[in-house]
């Protein structure tokens, strides 16, 4: 749809302008710094930024019903800039002019509604939120499609030039960071640090295929992340890790879609989370409580986060019912299935403590919740909802298995909807369903099997043939007929089939 064919009173919107006055913040000692450099962490106490809009008030002068109709709209235009996250640029990016982003195809992704089947399984109303049909099939294309158009953008004004990207990953960090600094090619170049071993063969292909550096390290994700810190500190390079503050503004993204795609109205809903790092739930905190203060909804929804047994850091913080007795402990990580979580000290976690008091305080009530699964739960949950028409990766499964816990609990009630992050695509993580059907998990994930979820090809040669096919020698005439006719029968009486 053109411009000109828009109602009047929302014409004006459509198109954003660069506007507003974005500032790093730090959550340690409150000190602003402006966004012209790129900036990590505090100058003065080394502690985490957010970014936020100093004039963000501006936004109240359109109420919240207008608001709704400017992305409502905005959904017929079709400028690449305005199709991914930046349908909600003034609460994304607003610095940022249209020219100079980055649209890979990232964000709304589709929400599946479970079938019945689940929806009795589960015990409530669900959907699975599909991030991994974003274009490196995960959700870190959100926060990449987000640090990386702005590191265009300081590229286009001559403000730096021959960046090298850097960071570490659990897996889909890298591939995401890899696709977009591949995209910037010559300006950006990019390079990703990888605890060897740990991660699976698809992830480590993706920041190949996309011709980043790849280095392998020995450890797990925290030692990588150590290296990647000492690396940033000395030499000049851009840090893509959720460190990144850009990262997770990309990130409330997924807040904004779950809202549109709710019609904003967010009453009874439960957002549900893998946590890692810690840096998507922060990212989908923030989301919701900035579309509170605009008006855009009325309610925060409840938000679960949930983290394996193998990783459980900040659902161990949590425990604690007395806030002033809370005390951070970063934890040593067991191997786990929801390996893109696999973390032990999650670099957000002061985001997470600082947003999820706010987020309480405003909602009135006790709305961010964390709980804690086991594996078998997780890789259950995973082949369950998959069984039933959903593309779930593990973590997929960690948030399906922990909505039943929080089900179980009293967190959540019957009437509650439940919006479940899928955060990759299922294929990412085809191995542990592989090492699950061939019964081969190493002892230390502690999974035990069901049955009834095993699921194995069945390989079809009728010995007593005197011809098969073989590679470079098919089969003719008689032969082949017979070959066809014996294989058919064989499948016939394996599925039970009844004549014609
Ligand atoms: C990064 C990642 C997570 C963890 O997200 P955090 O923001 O680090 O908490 C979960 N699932 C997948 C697939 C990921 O790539
Ligand atoms: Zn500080």
């Amino acid at each position: 749809m053109k411009i000109d064919d828009f109602p009047e009173n929302v014409r004006d919107h459509i198109l954003p302008k660069v506007e507003g006055q974005l500032l790093y913040r730090c959550l340690g000692c409150g000190l602003e710094q402006g966004i012209e450099k790129l900036l990590y962490t505090c100058p003065e106490c080394g502690k985490i930024l957010l970014i936020y809009d100093k004039k963000f008030d501006r936004l109240k002068k359109n109420p919240g019903k207008m608001w709704r109709q400017i992305f409502d709209y905005r959904k017929m235009i079709n400028i690449s800039a305005l199709k991914g996250i930046y349908r909600y640029h003034e609460f994304i990016g607003s610095a940022i002019p249209l020219d100079d982003i980055i649209y890979l195809g990232e964000a709304h992704t589709p929400m599946i509604e479970a079938n019945a089947l689940m929806q009795e399984k589960a015990g409530l109303r669900f959907f699975f939120k599909n991030d991994g049909q974003n274009p490196s099939a995960s959700f870190k294309d959100r926060g990449m499609a987000s640090a990386l158009s702005y590191i265009n953008h300081l590229v286009k004004k001559g403000q730096i030039d021959d960046v090298l990207a850097i960071c570490a990953s659990t897996g889909d960090t890298s591939a995401a960071a890899a696709l977009y600094s591949a995209y910037l090619k010559p300006h950006v170049k990019s390079a990703v640090l990888l605890p060897h071993k740990k991660v699976t063969a698809q992830q480590l292909s993706q920041p190949l295929g996309s011709g980043a550096r790849v280095f392998e390290i020995p450890g797990v994700f925290d030692d990588c992340m150590k290296v990647v810190e000492s690396l940033s500190d000395r030499y000049n390079v851009a840090l893509l890790n959720s460190k990144n503050a850009w990262r997770i503004l990309g990130q409330e993204s997924y807040s904004y879609e779950i809202a549109q795609d709710f019609e904003y109205d967010l009453s009874k809903k439960v957002v549900v989370v893998p946590i890692g790092n810690a840096g998507n739930i922060s990212a989908i905190m923030n989301g919701f409580l900035k579309f509170l203060d605009i008006g855009i909804i009325n309610v925060l929804p409840k938000i679960i986060g949930v983290q394996s047994e193998h990783a459980n850091p900040v659902y161990k913080y949590y425990l604690e019912p007395d806030v002033s007795k809370r005390k951070f402990l970063p934890v040593t990580v067991k191997p786990s299935v929801a390996q893109a979580a696999m973390i032990g000290n999650p670099v957000s976690m002061p985001r997470v403590i600082q947003l999820a008091n706010h987020y309480n305080q405003t909602a009135g009530h006790e709305s961010v919740f964390v709980v804690q699964v086991t594996e078998k739960q997780i890789m259950d949950w995973e082949l369950t909802a998959n069984r039933n028409g959903h593309i779930s990766c593990p973590h997929g499964g960690e948030c399906l298995a922990g909505i039943i816990v929080a089900k179980q609990s009293g967190i959540v009630d019957s009437d509650d909807v439940a919006i479940l992050d899928s955060t990759a695509h299922a294929l990412k993580f085809a191995g542990f369903q592989d090492m699950y059907f061939s019964r081969t998990f190493p002892e230390v994930y502690e999974i035990s099997y069901n049955d009834d979820l095993i699921n194995l090809p069945v390989l079809i040669k009728p010995r007593d043939l005197k011809k098969i096919p073989e590679s470079g020698k098919p089969l003719t005439g008689e032969e082949f007929q017979e070959f066809v006719n014996r294989v058919a029968q064989e499948i016939a009486d394996i599925l039970e089939l009844k004549k014609v």
